[in-house]
């Protein structure tokens, strides 16, 4: 049936962004902040379907030829970046240290690959962050609980409760601190080939925000927010908000994959987000942690080589191995790397590719994350308002423990 046929239901009629935008309305998402201003928030939301798209469908397509590279297994690829963006970070000097971190990492796995190697940062974009607990005690006053920090395109870290309340004016403030990244990300790809660029992600979790920048490609419907989106551990259910929207837009996407998912939910999510089976389209990102990836792994990866869609292998050593010290969020570095040594050994064991890894890492020299080796763990410059990253030394040393398992 043709557009405009003048009988069809509304499906029917519309085009494919305004398929994938009722479709994204008309199921439950998971993890959305409790905005008090729904008039506000709606206001915003139109906003940003009226404004320019952050990225083109030609910079998505590079991206997708790239990846179609990883899953044929001539290149690596490596995601890494932030927790949670900050807005204050979107200036110059600190994007240009991230970018040129990233693209020293990544010749790094070129080097000790002699593969291509894709590098996506957590940029752009990663300002909404999901929560295991909507609500943390108030510091300042026992018993009183506030909001959590759902990242800056929600409220703001500041532990008290007028500060964590959201606001939805500041989705707008992440689209325009993604476009400086982007301006800054697109400047660094001057005279480099296209296997040498940056390009950028972020998890797909807001819908206010990700919804209205859905736009219309040659191709289909892409998301015009990012390059690369992936969907959290929280908010990958079939029927849900979140993969209404990856499955619509034709970017390249990721699931994270959790102890929770099993063989039959992985293999329904590769059909679901890979129906074609294009090389590249869909990666999993496994974060089992150290203690389980080695029982929960083998039958996912056997389930999906049987009975599932083409997928991408990636190991995120950060999210099933954060532990608490001396009241400190951290990650051991003797848990990742495990971690990193289990995943590869069970996917080379089942005749698959260990296709690269997605980290939360910083330029800065932090201590955020520590070895396990350290008796009396000291943070003596922890910056993170989220999940503890890794430093260059930490990203170096696992990016190197990858390489050689
Ligand atoms: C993250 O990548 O910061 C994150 C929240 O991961 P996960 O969905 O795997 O918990
Ligand atoms: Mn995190």
């Amino acid at each position: 049936m043709s557009a405009g046929d003048g009988r069809g239901t509304a499906a029917v009629r519309e085009s494919p962004v305004a398929a994938v935008r009722a479709a994204m309305a008309a199921r439950t998402a998971r993890q959305q902040p409790s905005w008090p201003d729904q008039a506000a928030l709606d206001r915003v939301e139109s906003e940003l379907a009226d404004l320019p798209a952050l990225t083109t469908e030609d910079e998505v397509v590079d991206l997708a030829r790239g990846m179609a590279l990883v899953a044929e297994g001539a290149g690596l690829l490596l995601q890494g970046g932030d927790c949670a963006e900050r807005f204050h970070e979107a200036v110059l000097d600190v994007i240009r240290h991230k970018v040129d971190h990233l693209q020293g990492l990544a010749a790094m796995m070129r080097a000790g690959s002699g593969l291509a190697a894709v590098a996506v940062g957590r940029l752009a974009g990663q300002y909404g962050k999901p929560r295991s607990s909507p609500f943390e005690p108030d510091p300042d006053e026992a018993g009183r609980m506030m909001a959590s920090y759902c990242g800056d395109a929600v409220n703001d870290p500041a532990p008290d409760p007028v500060s964590r309340v959201p606001d939805p004016r500041r989705l707008r403030t992440a689209y325009d601190c993604s476009q400086i990244v982007l301006r800054e990300v697109r400047r660094s790809w001057y005279g480099k080939p296209l296997q040498e660029r940056v390009y950028v992600a972020h998890e797909m979790l807001l819908v206010p925000y990700e919804r209205p920048l859905v736009r219309a490609g040659v191709r289909g419907a892409f998301s015009a927010a990012t390059h690369f989106g992936w969907i959290g551990e929280r908010t990958r259910e079939l029927d849900g908000a979140h993969l209404a929207l990856a499955t619509g837009v034709h970017n390249p996407v990721g699931v994270k994959v959790g102890p929770t998912a099993s063989p039959d939910d992985v293999v329904a999510l590769t059909r679901a987000l890979n129906p074609d089976g294009i090389p590249g389209r869909l990666s999993l990102i496994v974060r089992h942690g150290a203690k389980d990836v080695e029982r929960l792994l083998p039958p996912l990866v056997s389930a999906v080589a049987r009975h599932g869609a083409p997928v991408v292998w990636l190991c995120d050593p950060m999210h099933g191995n954060g532990i608490k010290l001396h009241g400190v969020k951290t990650r051991l570095m003797d848990a990742m790397l495990a971690e990193v040594a289990a995943f590869a050994r069970v996917l080379t064991a089942h005749g698959q590719r260990p296709a690269g890894l997605h980290l939360e890492l910083t330029p800065d020299p932090v201590t955020e994350c520590v070895s396990s080796r350290v008796t009396e763990p000291s943070f003596p410059d922890y910056r993170s308002t989220c999940d503890p990253r890794l430093n260059p030394e930490q990203s170096a040393t696992l990016i190197a423990h990858f390489l050689d398992r």
